[in-house]
């Protein structure tokens, strides 16, 4: 039995953790839960699960919880708060799902209490995989994945160390716009871009997702995640989302893992690591599937690939700032103030004035976050 922290409980990875919760029973136990703003479906959830504490971003809402609740669950609140529920004494493992950056100093704050992390926000790492990574090793606690990329690349690996690797390869779906010919990407609306083929999750991520910044974030992840160069992280695009990513070792074999996509399998590995338990959850009928097929990502068209890659490899601040201009024009361009091609456009022109530090300290990077944040809007 493992005793869970939820933070971003209700969103698109915080539902589908709960969903496994309810599967596991006998290995899940929910201690801690955190939301922005969704009071109601919190409330839902801790009636349910009775966590010892919760957290909410809006005060306000947390009054009016702590009003509702009385004495059956601590209800914090802020930043604070997440800080709180991230190192709870009784935690064992503390899953982060906060969209952006809200998430990184709960993460760093639960390491240096001696807790696990699993994490789907994938941000953390972009901005600061060197230190969380650095602090884990310092603190012995394992740094799990929930990207489903990520976790098919731990279940490849297997414990073989990075020598043993000659490419790492995250597979894409391509996104809602794999065929849109480029002279189609001007006119892009917001609704099109949030039609994913394949996955159904947050507003951020689905954007990212039709820009294919999430693959080169995923691309930083990884480099950080599994101690590897930027030139051994590959991308592939795979359309039917089958093979969730695969490695290739230095003897020429491949390993995939695969099923069809359900966000549940990376969630509960995560959670149970390093056991596998029983589920019946996710079936994959291969045959009724019929093929798979794999092409070359054309980055002509998605030139997002190769400013992350650039970021990666240059690394220092430079990854904090790609993000972080990132997450400001993805913001724009749901709220029509940009268009889809400007997201890239405003990234590369942000990443384009920065003065890289390298090895950046924590307020180095928060320092970089917050800069890039002003000059994406200018
Ligand atoms: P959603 O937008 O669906 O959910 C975000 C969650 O974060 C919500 O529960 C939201 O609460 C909560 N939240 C936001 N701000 C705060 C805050 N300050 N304090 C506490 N909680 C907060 O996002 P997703 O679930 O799609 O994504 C979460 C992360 O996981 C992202 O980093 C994404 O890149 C990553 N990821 C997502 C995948 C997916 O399939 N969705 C796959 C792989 C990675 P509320 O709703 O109450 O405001």
């Amino acid at each position: 039995m493992k005793n869970v922290v939820l933070l971003g409980s209700t969103g698109s990875i915080g539902t589908s953790t709960i969903k496994v919760a309810l599967d596991l029973p006998d290995h899940i136990r929910l201690i801690g839960l955190a939301a922005g703003n969704n009071a109601e479906l919190l409330l839902e959830q801790t009636r349910q699960f009775q966590p010892a504490a919760i957290g909410i971003s809006n005060p306000a809402k947390a009054e009016e919880l702590r009003a509702t609740l009385g004495t059956s669950a601590e209800v914090f609140t802020g930043t604070e708060g997440l800080v709180k529920l991230a190192t709870m004494p009784a935690a064992d493992i503390v899953l982060i799902a906060i969209v952006g950056t809200a998430g990184l100093q709960p993460a760093l704050a639960a390491i240096r209490a001696g807790k696990d992390i699993a994490i789907a926000s994938k941000e953390i790492l972009v901005m600061a995989g060197e230190t969380v990574m650095s602090e884990a090793r310092k603190y012995g606690v394992q740094v799990l994945a929930v990207d489903s990329e990520h976790s098919a690349i731990f279940q490849c690996l297997d414990g073989k160390p990075a020598d043993s690797v000659r490419n790492l390869w995250l597979t894409a779906s391509g996104g809602p716009f794999r065929q849109t010919p480029q002279a189609e990407f001007a006119s892009i609306t917001v609704e099109r871009a949030l039609k994913h083929p394949s996955w159904v999750m947050g507003t951020k991520i689905t954007i990212d997702s039709a820009t294919l910044f999430n693959k080169g974030l995923e691309m930083i992840e990884a480099r950080w995640l599994f101690d590897i160069g930027m030139d051994r992280v590959q991308v592939v695009v795979h359309p039917q989302s089958i093979v969730h990513s695969m490695v290739e070792f230095v003897d020429g074999s491949m390993l995939a893992q695969m099923s069809t996509p359900d966000m549940c399998l990376p969630i509960q590995y995560a959670l149970t690591y390093p056991e596998r338990v029983r589920s019946d959850r996710v079936q994959t009928p291969l045959a009724k599937l019929g093929s798979l097929t794999f092409e070359e990502p054309d980055t002509e068209r998605f030139p997002s690939l190769n400013l992350a890659r650039r970021a990666g490899e240059i690394g220092g601040t430079l990854p904090a700032v790609l993000n972080a201009a990132n997450e400001v024009a993805v913001e724009a361009f749901v709220k029509r103030r940009i268009t889809f091609l400007q997201i890239t456009e405003t990234v590369r022109r942000v990443m384009d004035r920065h003065e890289v530090v390298t090895h950046p300290t924590l307020e180095q990077i928060l320092a970089a976050d917050a800069w890039a944040r002003q000059a994406a809007v200018g």
